[in-house]
């Protein structure tokens, strides 16, 4: 039986498995390797990483992590995740069973994004859901702000800092009051709000036009779509976890959920923000506290 698994290799999983390995704890890490941030070309705001390849900073990670020799990484879906009393049984998808004593769940989450054409052409290349992540690269650019939620307010002015030339799209959605419609305007922010979008257009995943339902085209060479999250996967059926209102797994503020021997790490816990250093940093936190829960059991 493993000391403990871990159920993606993310950047909270990943780091979690690099504090259990230093901590000499027997560790399986498994991950299916279709991390969310695979879409994009290039990841930003990781002290001494930023710009990296998403692969090649879950490359450097995984080597970094196998140093260890008490860590072993499957490249696998987990299908399954039996409680017991003494732990866990996490059963993968080729059938493969393994036990654990304890299990970390840090399996990401999906978005989930209005439904207009191309737009999956363009993300991660030219659209993108993050101002941090990729507000520079747009910086001073003609760029659309796409959100069905009220949230597209606050987005709005966060992303006037990056670019003034902006337009704010609620995809024919009615979510601006006169007054908030006031104060983007005077800005100088274009709102369009009457007509949804019905195709993106553009060349090699750079975005070139906006086409609207009523026949306009509007030149944009890069946008912020605002998805609605999801957790990525959901075993609360049969763990009996308590779930965040996106469906992720609750937690308390040491990373264990509501069921003895289950933690939960990064944006699967909705760390916020979504982002590549809180997920690590989550998913180291919630490692020491896996390593100080074994220890204290071993007292007991
Ligand atoms: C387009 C885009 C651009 C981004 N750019 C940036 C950026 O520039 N800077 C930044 O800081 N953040 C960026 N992010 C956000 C960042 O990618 C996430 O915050 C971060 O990856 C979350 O880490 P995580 O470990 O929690 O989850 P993830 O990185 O999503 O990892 C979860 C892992 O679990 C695996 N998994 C899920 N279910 C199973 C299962 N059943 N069995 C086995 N494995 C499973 C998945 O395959 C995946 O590998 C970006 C996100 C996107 C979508």
């Amino acid at each position: 039986m493993k000391d403990c698994v871990i159920v993606g290799g993310g950047p909270a999983g990943l780091s979690a498995a690099l504090v259990l390995g230093r901590a000499r704890r027997s560790v399986m890490l498994i991950d299916d390797n279709r991390p969310r941030n695979a879409v994009t070309h290039a990841s930003h705001g990781f002290l001494t990483r930023d710009g990296i390849q998403p692969a090649q900073f879950r490359r450097i990670a995984l080597q970094e992590v196998l140093e260890y020799p008490t860590v072993e990484h499957r490249q696998a879906e987990v299908a399954e995740i039996f409680k017991q009393a003494d732990g866990f049984e996490i059963v993968i998808k080729t059938g493969d069973r393994v036990r654990a004593k304890k299990l970390i769940m840090a399996t990401g989450l999906k978005e989930v994004f209005p439904t207009i054409d191309g737009l999956h052409d363009f993300y991660g290349k030219s659209l993108f859901n993050c101002p941090y992540c990729d507000g520079w690269e747009c910086r001073d650019r003609p760029i659309i702000l796409i959100a069905e939620e009220p949230v597209i307010l606050h987005m709005a002015k966060l992303l006037y800092n990056w670019s003034q030339d902006l337009i704010v799209c609620t995809n024919g959605k009615p979510l601006l009051s006169t007054e908030e419609r006031m104060m983007l305007e005077t800005k100088q922010i274009r709102i369009i709000d009457d007509t949804p979008i019905s195709a993106f257009e553009g060349k090699n995943g750079q975005l070139k036009q906006i086409v609207l339902a009523d026949g306009r085209r509007i030149e944009r060479s890069a946008g912020f779509v605002i998805p609605k999250w999801q957790a990525k996967v959901d075993f609360s059926k049969e763990l009996g976890y308590a779930v965040t209102e996106f469906g992720g797994i609750t937690t308390d503020t040491m990373g264990r959920s509501t069921i003895a021997g289950l933690y939960a790490a990064g944006d699967a816990a909705y760390v916020r923000p979504s982002q590549l250093i809180y997920a690590a940093s989550d998913g180291y936190k919630t490692a020491i506290t896996v390593n100080t829960d074994l220890s204290e059991e071993l007292f007991v």
